[in-house]
């Protein structure tokens, strides 16, 4: 168990419009009053200006889809960690399976990613997790083990500062759900990783993400190794983010 409160945190993907944003966020920060969790909205970059200005003083902080892996300089399309920091983003997912997938990202690559946010003060949410295949070849633990590997190899003693998310691949946006049992496993597998690597491992929230929602969240919460949530699709729905966040603070 993390030694933090938990911590909820919205992944939107390439979703939203500066209608639709202000909006959804304008409906959760009305309900924040009973939120005693973190929380977080990890926004598409375009938006993070606007975003920035419409969470200004609340109680849900800033967070981005990705960062480059490169300093600065000749990388058309990509952003780097310090532009991240110039609109006081506080946390970066690195390594989604999205991204993994369709745009090839390697472990070495998540784990530089990783460090560009950690040498920025951004907090790295480190995503890991198993294909269907996998899962049914029993490979689960190898898998995620392999992938926090690499980000620890590279991180050293700022391991510490990460967040780890476990989203089995097939759990994610399918309505297929890990059971508490079987997410509980995968978090005591990473903890132990975690803790092997770092005297300060009970500071890394492990947050689940895969078809989390306002039914199972509970349930899954109710690990004693699942800090929190990664949450795509109902983190757009405002009643349903705002209900998961409120089960997150008893
Ligand atoms: C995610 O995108 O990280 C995710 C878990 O998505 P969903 O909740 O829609 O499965």
């Amino acid at each position: 168990m993390s030694t933090h409160s938990k911590l909820m945190v919205g992944n939107w993907k390439m979703n939203g419009n500066l209608a639709a944003n202000a909006s959804l966020i304008s409906d959760v920060l009305a309900g924040m009053s009973s939120v005693g969790c973190r929380t977080a909205v990890c926004v598409p970059s375009v938006y993070l200006s606007q975003l920035q200005t419409l969470l200004k003083g609340s109680a849900i902080d800033l967070g981005a889809q990705d960062v480059s892996a490169q300093l600065s300089g000749a990388f058309t399309g990509e952003i780097s960690a310090s532009m991240l920091q110039d609109f006081a983003v506080r946390y970066c997912i690195v390594g989604h399976s999205e991204r993994r997938q369709y745009h090839n990202e390697t472990d070495a690559l998540v784990a530089t990613k990783a460090q560009r946010a950690l040498a920025a003060g951004i907090t790295p949410i480190v995503c890991v997790g198993e294909s269907l295949a996998e899962r049914e070849a029993g490979q689960t633990e190898a898998v995620v083990k392999r992938q926090l590997a690499a980000v620890i190899h590279a991180n050293g003693h700022c391991i510490s500062e990460i967040v780890v998310a476990y989203e089995p691949v097939w759990a994610i946006g399918t309505g297929l759900t890990a059971s508490p049992e079987q997410a509980q496993q995968v978090h005591a597998v990473l903890r132990a990783q975690l803790q092997a690597a770092s005297a300060h491992a009970d500071r890394v929230s492990i947050l689940y993400g895969g078809s989390m929602n306002a039914t199972n969240a509970a349930e899954l919460l109710a690990q004693p190794d699942v800090d929190g949530g990664l949450i795509g699709g109902a983190a757009l729905k405002a009643p349903d983010f705002l209900s998961m966040l409120k089960t997150a603070s008893r």
